[in-house]
């Protein structure tokens, strides 16, 4: 395949973009604990792909970020080691709710996001709970219970299970929205809204997007907060 083109928009008006970090282009740029970088390097992976490279930098600075990248460009690692880093650092009891939310659309899509968590979150000794429709709520409390740094979780049930109020986001600090777009084609969007709102407004939010129409920059420029977008390939608006 060519290679991707990077373009980094730093758009006008309100925010988007001041002072835009350069991008981490080797992993060891980064700066991630060695225990980290030796998973990553145990994947085989040679170097950050383009998303990670621009994102990275820009995450660690606790700023809001919207990126528009097509699948399989390495987002997840992209929002999911931030999150490791942010966990070894803020010592929350995992008891108490998770400091890092994932939404994501599908059961398949938020299995996926956790398994990455199994595989590179082993060392920053992080705890992941997965929260899906079409399966039964109790063992998904029961392990909620245990206590999860992590909740990855499709909107649907998310909704509910706060509903019941058997999930507390005071110490949410990071959420992230994966796959907006689809999000909201699958109508999620009063679940999304009903969620954030129980979010702590102190907090960092990473939006990642396959297409940028008027109802994702619409939610995006509700959720996010003086966020830098960044564009990995060509924008169809
Ligand atoms: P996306 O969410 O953008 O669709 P994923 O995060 O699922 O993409 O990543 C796609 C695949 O690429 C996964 O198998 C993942 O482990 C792998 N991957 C992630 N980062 C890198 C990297 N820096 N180099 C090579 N492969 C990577
Ligand atoms: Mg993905």
């Amino acid at each position: 395949p060519p290679p991707l083109k990077v373009v980094i928009l730093i758009s006008y008006g309100r925010g988007f973009g001041d002072n835009v970090p350069a991008p981490f282009i080797t992993f060891e740029a980064t700066g991630f604990p060695p225990e980290i970088l030796r998973d990553i390097h145990a994947a085989g992976f040679l170097s950050p792909t383009p998303i990670q490279a621009q994102t990275w930098p820009i995450a660690l600075q606790n700023r809001d970020t919207v990126a528009i990248a097509k699948t399989g460009s390495g987002k997840t690692l992209g929002y999911l080691i931030p999150a490791f880093i942010l966990l070894r650092q803020c010592h929350n009891n995992p008891q108490n709710g998770p400091t890092v939310l994932v939404l994501a659309p599908t059961r398949e899509l938020a299995t996926q996001i956790q398994d990455e968590v199994i595989k590179f979150g082993r060392s920053s000794r992080v705890s992941c709970t997965c929260l899906y429709g079409g399966a039964p709520k109790g063992p998904q409390l029961k392990e909620l219970d245990r206590g999860a740094d992590i909740v990855v979780a499709t909107p649907g049930r998310l909704n509910d299970i706060l509903e019941m109020k058997k999930i507390n986001f005071g110490q949410v600090s990071l959420l992230v929205l994966d796959e907006a777009d689809r999000m909201l084609d699958m109508g999620f969007e009063p679940q999304i809204r009903k969620i954030v709102n129980e979010i702590p407004p102190r907090r960092q939010t990473l939006m990642y997007t396959a297409t940028w129409p008027k109802e994702v920059r619409k939610i995006a420029s509700d959720l996010l907060v003086n966020p830098v977008q960044v564009n990995i390939g060509s924008v169809d608006e």
